[in-house]
C-alpha cells in the first residue's frame, strides 16, 4: 500500500474515531442528564404545580359552599317543604354572581329535586349513571367533596363541583348544595404542559379507572390492563406521591404521581422519553457528520502538503544541486518514457548527445574548484540558451553533460550539436574563468530499431572517445 495513503489513512481512521468517541460519550452524557433533570427537577414540579393550583382554587369555591349549607333561608326553604321556587332561583343566582362560580345548585333530600339559577332542572335518580356522584356522597361520612367532571377530555371544559351536605338545625340530612367552577386556568396551564412540554397529565381514581387526561393521550381505561402500568398500580396507590419508568407500546415514560386527596383521585404527570431523547440524537449525527467533514478537510489539508513535500523531494532526487539541470537519474527515467512512446509510434527519432569538458581537471588544478564550479554553472547556462524546451538536458556525471532530442532530423541535431561546440568555444565568461578557450568534445548518435537505450548510451560514449581521441573540440558521429 501506498505510504501516503497509509499515513492519511491513520490520521483520518485517528481523528473519527476520537471525535466519534467523544460525541458518542457527550450523548450519553446528554441522555443521562437530559433524564435525570425529567425525573427529579421537571417533573416533580409539574405535579407539584398541578396540584397547588387545584388546591388554590378549591379554597373560594369551598368556602362559598359551606356558607350555602350553613344559610338559614336554604335551610329553611327546604324544611318548609320547597315553595317558592322563585326565591331560591334568585338566591342561587346571587351566589353565582357575587362569587362569579359556573353554577350554583342545591338538591333536596326529600324531593330529590335538583335546582340552580334556573329554577327546578332535574329530579335526579339512582338508576340514572349521571346522578351516580349523589348516592356516593351520601354514602361517605365526610361533610363536603370535590368532583371533577367534563366531557370526556380537558379539551372541552373541565368543571369542579365542591358538593357539601346540608343538615337540619338537628343535624339530619336534609340536602346537598354546592357551587360548580370552571377550571379553565388549570386547563390552561395543563395544555401548556402538552404543547411547550409533552406531558401528560391525567387523573385516576381509586379503582385505577382514567377518568381525565388530556388530549392526545394514548392510554384508556383502567390502569390495571394497560401494559407497562399496569405492574405499578399497587406502587403508585401504595404512596402519596412516586417516580416510575416504565414501557408502553415500544416507548419509554417516566411517570410521577401524586394522590389528591381533595379530589380522591391519582395525579398522573408523565412524558415520552423519546422526544427528548430524539433531539439529542440528531445532536450526535449532526456532530458525527461534522466530525467527518472536519476529518475531511484535514485529510485534504494533510494530502496537500504531502504532495508539496513529495514534489520538493522529488525534484531534489531529480535535480542537480550544482548546475540545476536534471540529473543522470531523472535523464534515465525520461529516456526511458521516450523510449516507450518511440515504441509505440507517437515520436519518430530519439538523438543522443553526451559532451564531455575538454581538460577540464587542469581548470581545477589551476583556478580550484571553486572556479570549476563555475565554469559547470556557465556551461549548464549555455546549454540551456541553446537548447529548446522539448530538449531533454542534464548532468551525466562530473563534466559530462547529455542531451536528448526527439523528432529532429540527423543532419539538423548534428549541427545544433556543433552550433553548441562553437558556443562553448566562443563564450567570454568561460574565457575569463579559464584564463583561456574552454572546449568540449561531443558524442552523437541515433536510437536504431532494435536498439536499446544502453546500446545508444555505449555508442554515443564510443564517439565521444573518438571526439577525445582526435583531438578534441569536436563531434564525433557513432
Ligand atoms: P578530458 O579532456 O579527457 O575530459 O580531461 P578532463 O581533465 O576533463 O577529465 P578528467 O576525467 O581527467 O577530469 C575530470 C575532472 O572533473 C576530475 C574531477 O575532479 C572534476 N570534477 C568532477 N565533478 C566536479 C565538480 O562538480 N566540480 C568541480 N570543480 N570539479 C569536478
Ligand atoms: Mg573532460
Ligand atoms: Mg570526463
Amino acid at each position: 500500500m501506498d505510504i501516503k495513503f497509509k499515513v492519511i489513512s491513520m490520521i483520518a481512521g485517528l481523528l473519527l474515531s476520537v471525535s466519534f468517541t467523544v460525541s458518542f460519550i457527550n450523548y450519553k452524557k446528554d441522555v443521562q442528564s437530559a433524564k435525570d433533570q425529567l425525573k427529579d427537577v421537571s417533573l416533580p414540579l409539574s405535579v407539584d404545580n398541578i396540584y397547588s393550583e387545584i388546591q388554590h382554587r378549591m379554597i373560594k369555591p369551598l368556602i362559598v359552599s359551606s356558607l350555602m349549607a350553613n344559610n338559614t333561608f336554604l335551610i329553611d326553604w327546604i324544611l318548609n317543604g320547597e315553595k317558592d321556587i322563585d326565591s331560591i332561583k334568585r338566591y342561587l343566582k346571587e351566589i353565582q354572581e357575587k362569587y362569579s362560580t359556573f353554577t350554583s345548585f342545591v338538591v333536596s333530600d326529600k324531593t330529590k329535586h335538583y335546582y340552580h339559577s334556573k329554577g327546578l332542572i332535574d329530579t335526579i335518580n339512582k338508576k340514572n349513571s349521571s346522578d351516580k356522584w349523589y348516592f356516593d356522597f351520601l354514602d361517605q361520612d365526610r361533610l363536603y367533596e370535590v368532583n371533577l367532571d367534563s366531557n370526556d377530555n380537558f379539551g372541552t371544559s373541565l368543571i369542579m363541583f365542591i358538593n357539601h351536605k346540608v343538615k337540619d338545625y338537628k343535624d339530619n340530612f336534609i340536602a346537598i348544595t354546592g357551587v360548580g367552577i370552571k377550571l379553565e386556568n388549570i386547563q390552561q396551564m395543563l395544555q401548556t404542559f402538552k404543547d411547550r412540554y409533552d406531558y401528560d397529565v391525567y387523573f385516576v381514581d381509586k379503582a385505577g379507572e382514567i377518568i381525565l387526561h388530556t388530549k392526545g393521550l394514548d392510554k384508556r381505561g383502567n390502569i390495571s390492563s394497560i401494559e407497562g402500568l399496569k405492574d405499578l398500580l399497587p406502587k403508585i396507590q401504595s404512596s402519596k406521591s412516586s417516580k416510575h419508568q416504565y414501557s408502553y407500546n415500544k416507548n419509554e415514560y417516566l411517570l410521577h404521581t401524586k394522590f389528591v386527596e381533595e379530589l380522591n383521585l391519582y395525579l398522573y404527570v408523565e412524558v415520552n422519553n423519546k422526544k427528548y431523547m430524539d433531539p439529542l440524537g440528531s445532536t450526535l449525527f449532526m456532530n458525527m457528520f461534522i466530525s467527518l467533514l472536519v476529518t475531511m478537510v484535514v485529510v485534504f489539508i494533510i494530502r496537500y502538503f504531502i504532495n508539496i513535500y513529495q514534489k520538493k523531494l522529488e525534484c531534489m532526487a531529480y535535480e542537480d544541486s550544482l548546475t540545476k539541470l536534471d540529473n543522470r537519474r531523472k535523464f534515465n527515467k525520461d529516456t526511458e518514457s521516450m523510449f516507450g512512446q518511440y515504441h509505440r509510434g507517437h515520436i519518430e527519432s530519439i538523438r543522443l548527445i553526451i559532451l564531455d569538458i575538454d581538460d577540464f581537471k587542469q581548470i581545477n588544478d589551476t583556478y580550484g574548484h571553486l572556479v570549476g564550479d563555475k565554469v559547470l554553472v556557465r556551461f549548464s547556462e549555455i546549454l540551456q540558451e541553446n537548447l529548446r524546451n522539448s530538449d531533454f538536458i542534464a548532468r551525466w556525471g562530473g563534466e559530462e553533460f547529455a542531451v536528448m532530442i526527439i523528432n529532429t532530423l540527423e543532419d539538423d541535431s548534428f549541427e545544433l550539436a556543433d552550433k553548441l561546440r562553437k558556443s562553448i568555444s566562443q563564450d567570454q565568461v568561460l574565457k575569463d574563468l579559464a584564463k583561456r578557450e574552454v572546449t568540449a568534445s561531443f558524442g552523437i548518435g541515433t536510437l536504431e530499431h532494435n536498439e536499446s537505450i544502453d546500446a545508444l548510451i555505449s555508442k554515443v560514449d564510443d564517439a565521444l572517445y573518438k571526439a577525445k581521441e582526435s583531438g578534441k573540440n569536436n563531434v564525433v558521429k557513432a
